[in-house]
C-alpha cells in the first residue's frame, strides 16, 4: 500500500540531538527513516521542521534553527537520493512516484519564526517549505494557539491575516493543527485555497482543544481541505489508548463528517512520547489490516492512506 503522511516530527529529533546520535535519515532510533518508509510502501514523506520557540535556539536564532533543519533535509536527501526525492508540488511528486523514489515534502511546524517578516515566507519556500502551521503551542506574531481556553476565542492578529494571503500566492499551503478556533474561522474567512489539518482528530470522540469539532472537520472539507488522522494517544482516547479502535472510530467518524475525500494520515511520528500500536512507520500496514476488518473497502483505504492526500495535492497545486 501507498502512504502519504502528513506531519512527523522526525527532522526536530535529528536536529536536536548530538551530532548523529539518532542516526540519520536512512537508519535512525526514531519512528520514522527512509528503510521504514520504504518497507511499509510509502509514496511520501512530509517533514516538519519543528521547534519550541520559548527553548533557546541551536544557532543564534529559532529562524536559523529553521534553516538548518531545512538544509538538514536538504543535504540528507541529496545523500539518499537512490531512495528519496524532494517534491515541492503535485507533478514533482508524481515524477518521483513513477521513478520509484519516495517524496519528501517539507513542512514547518510554528509561524512564529517569520517574527513578523512576510519576506521570510520567500526565503522558505526557497528552502523547500510547502506547508506551515500558524502556530504551535505558543502565542505567535500570526495568532494564538488551542490552549489555555481562552485563547481559543482569539483569531488571526493583521499579520497572521497578510500571511495566510502570501502563503495563498506562493503556494504555502495553510495547516490549522495547533491552531486556536477563531483563528481557523479566520482562515476560512481570509485564505483563498484548500488548506490541511494536517495532524488533529475529532473532538467530538475526544474533547481536546487540539481537535476539531464536527463543524471545522466538515468546513476544512468543504474547501477542498485534508484532516490528517493523528496517532497521538492523548488525542484518540481517554485515557490514552493505543487501541486500534480508538484510531478507527475517528476515521470513520471524520469520513462521516467531512466526507471520504477529506481524510488523510498525519501520524506525529517521532512528536509523541508514547508508543502507540502502531509505533513506528514500518507498522502502518497493520493500520490497513484493521481497517480491511472493520470493512473499510479496499477503495476506502486506498483514499486514506494515500490517494485523498495525492488529489489534495494535485488540486492545490494545479490552483498555482
Ligand atoms: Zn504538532
Amino acid at each position: 500500500m501507498n502512504f502519504i503522511d502528513f506531519h512527523a516530527d522526525t527532522l526536530y529529533r535529528l536536529f536536536y540531538r548530538p551530532q548523529g546520535e539518532a542516526g540519520d535519515l536512512q537508519r535512525n532510533s526514531c519512528q520514522v527513516d527512509l528503510e521504514r518508509l520504504a518497507s511499509s510502501g510509502y509514496a511520501a514523506q512530509v517533514f516538519a521542521c519543528f521547534l519550541d520557540i520559548e527553548k533557546p535556539p541551536q544557532t543564534d536564532s529559532c529562524y536559523g534553527d529553521v534553516l538548518g533543519m531545512a538544509d538538514l533535509f536538504t543535504q540528507q536527501v541529496q545523500k539518499y537520493r537512490d531512495q528519496v526525492r524532494f517534491a515541492g508540488n503535485y507533478n514533482q511528486y508524481r515524477d518521483n512516484l513513477s521513478h520509484g523514489f519516495i517524496s519528501g515534502f517539507l513542512s514547518l511546524e510554528e509561524g512564529g519564526v517569520l517574527e513578523g517578516q512576510i519576506t521570510r515566507l520567500d526565503s522558505l519556500y526557497k528552502k523547500g517549505v510547502r506547508i506551515m502551521n500558524l502556530t504551535w503551542n505558543h502565542e505567535n506574531c500570526l495568532g494564538y494557539p488551542h490552549r489555555p481556553p481562552e485563547f481559543q476565542k482569539k483569531g488571526l492578529k493583521p499579520f497572521g491575516i497578510d500571511v495566510v494571503r502570501r502563503m495563498d500566492e506562493l503556494g504555502i499551503i495553510v495547516d490549522v493543527s495547533h491552531l486556536s478556533d477563531q483563528g481557523f474561522w479566520d482562515v476560512v474567512r481570509y485564505g483563498t485555497r484548500p488548506f490541511l489539518a494536517t495532524h488533529s482528530n475529532a473532538r467530538a470522540l475526544r474533547k481536546v482543544s487540539r481537535n476539531l469539532t464536527d463543524h471545522m472537520i466538515r468546513a476544512v472539507a468543504d474547501c477542498g481541505g485534508i484532516v490528517g488522522l493523528n496517532l497521538y494517544p492523548a488525542f484518540l482516547a481517554e485515557p490514552p489508548s493505543h487501541n486500534v479502535d480508538a484510531i478507527l472510530h475517528h476515521l470513520k467518524h471524520m469520513i462521516n463528517q467531512g466526507g471520504r475525500q477529506s481524510v488523510g494520515l498525519g501520524t506525529d511520528f517521532d512528536g509523541m512520547d508514547l508508543p502507540p500500536t502502531i509505533k513506528d512507520a514500518s507498522n502502518m500496514p497493520y493500520l490497513v489490516q484493521a481497517m480491511e476488518q472493520a470493512g473499510f473497502s479496499s477503495g476506502q483505504i486506498e483514499d486514506v492512506c494515500y490517494r485523498n492526500a495525492e488529489q489534495f495535492f494535485q488540486r492545490y497545486w494545479s490552483e498555482s
